[in-house]
């Protein structure tokens, strides 16, 4: 054996020696996830990027390193199972959709490495993206961001992605629709992720897989933010459906469906999809259909809040649609907590600045939920969504060490959650302090992509 490979062999043993040195992370509290009270006098002894042990007043391992947090709360890193990571809508939709027509999309790809700092910066250390396209691009954003961050070239949370998502022609997802046809040069296709009839579904799907999708997401009803469309309508049929959800769980994928009709909602239960996004109009014997099936909500509570509070933003017909649907979705969001509904953390990040997702919390909690069980649902019920529940989702021992911590007790004021001081991401700190200065971080409200909400 050469000299230098006998020294390198030795620099890799003392590289990985230094790995293995614990971490213990000690706090006030600890919420693991699981259990329906907070532990008192949590201990987290981290080793490389998993959680070796884990318990209350735990004894400090010789040689370890000690982290003592104080007043804070430990929890499973935030999860969030709807957002949009490669763009950001939340200015003027006008200014937005003009700016589509000269957006550069590698410039926007290199924007959304700010996001995703900002997200994980944020305490969401897992994401499902459920939608990234660019009208008239083939580009496959979220997948090249995804593919960065698990290579450790850029910093961010760990990425399910969707790439394009797929609806009918004119539908919600359908990014010609509102332009004058044509004026792209061709009819979107399966490549668009636009497909009509159960055959060029299941192409569509197969083209999305093929290119690095994690979960397929399909448009059912109609949107609040796309103009062609009214908010409520089924957009594809039943027999679409069922192709969608046969071949997405044929190639072991998840299906996210966007849908805020009542119609569209139960058959689409029917037909097996694993969640229903946002769901806006769901009457009380739809959600026991879904609640009998075990079919996840992600409420998306955040992106109807946001459009409200800036409504002005939005032309007539939106403003219309989103104030429908932020009426219809309170009294659906009550009636699902009351019935025992699986409910999934997901906000819709993009329709509102990136970095703000746990304002979600509240919004959960005013409209009935626990403390404990919100948190949950952005934990070990997205884990379980999202399949990762092996590896993320609670602080038990051998899961990867996603942690975080917020200041106080968040079962006595859930708004902590938005003031995270300590990020922790398979076992590396990302943060333990005060956030990138946001002006590093600055998202710029006119970027973006072809409506995905
Ligand atoms: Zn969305």
């Amino acid at each position: 054996m050469s000299r230098v490979l006998l020294a390198l062999l030795c620099l890799g043993i003392a590289a990985n020696a230094a790995d293995q040195t614990s971490i213990v992370l000690k706090a006030a509290r600890m919420f693991d996830g699981k259990s329906k009270a907070l532990v008192q006098n949590a201990v987290v002894i981290v080793q490389g990027d998993k959680i070796v042990d884990v318990g209350s007043n735990l004894p400090v391992p010789d040689g370890a390193k000690v982290i003592d947090l104080g007043d804070v709360t430990l929890s499973p890193g935030f999860m969030d199972a709807h957002t949009h990571l490669t763009t950001d809508f939340s200015g003027n939709y006008n200014e937005r959709r003009l700016h589509e027509l000269d957006l550069d999309v590698s410039e926007q790809a290199i924007k959304a490495t700010t996001y995703a700092r900002a997200t994980v910066e944020a305490g969401f250390t897992t994401v499902r993206d459920l939608g990234s396209r660019f009208v008239a691009s083939r580009e496959f954003v979220d997948v090249a961001l995804r593919n960065s961050i698990n290579k450790g070239v850029i910093v961010g949370p760990r990425m399910l992605v969707a790439t394009k998502g797929i609806g009918a022609t004119g539908g919600h997802f359908d990014p010609t629709s509102g332009f004058r046809d044509f004026l792209f040069g061709r009819e979107p296709d399966y490549t668009d992720g636009i497909a009509n009839g159960p055959e060029e579904i299941r192409k569509a799907v197969r083209f999305e897989v093929k290119n690095g999708a994690d979960v397929i997401k399909a448009a059912v009803s109609g949107g609040v933010l796309s103009l062609a469309d009214e908010v409520d309508t089924p957009q594809l049929t039943p027999a679409e459906m069922s192709a969608l959800v046969d071949e997405s769980h044929r190639l072991r994928k998840k299906v996210a469906v966007h849908c805020h009709g009542d119609q569209a909602a139960r058959e689409a239960i029917e037909a097996g999809v694993d969640s229903i996004e946002h769901g806006s109009f769901m009457k009380p014997e739809t959600l026991t259909r879904m609640k009998n099936k075990g079919t996840f909500l992600t409420p998306t509570l955040m992106a109807t809040e946001w459009i409200m509070s800036k409504i002005d933003n939005y032309p007539p017909a939106l403003q219309a649609k989103a104030k429908a649907a932020g009426a219809a979705r309170t009294e659906m969001f009550r009636n699902a907590v009351k019935m025992g509904v699986k409910i999934s953390f997901g906000t819709d990040a993009a329709v509102f600045p990136h970095g703000q997702n746990a304002k979600e919390f509240k919004l959960m909690v005013d409209l009935g939920m626990t403390p404990i069980d919100a948190l949950k649902s952005a934990t070990a019920n997205d884990a379980e969504l999202l399949g990762l529940v092996q590896k993320v989702g609670t602080l038990e021992k051998g899961k990867l060490a996603d942690i975080v911590a917020v200041p106080g007790d968040p079962t006595a004021d859930i708004t902590a959650t938005e003031r995270v001081s300590f990020v922790m991401k398979e076992g590396k700190i990302i943060r333990n302090g005060p956030p990138t200065p946001q002006t590093a971080l600055k998202t710029e409200a006119a970027e973006v992509a072809a409506p995905v909400d």
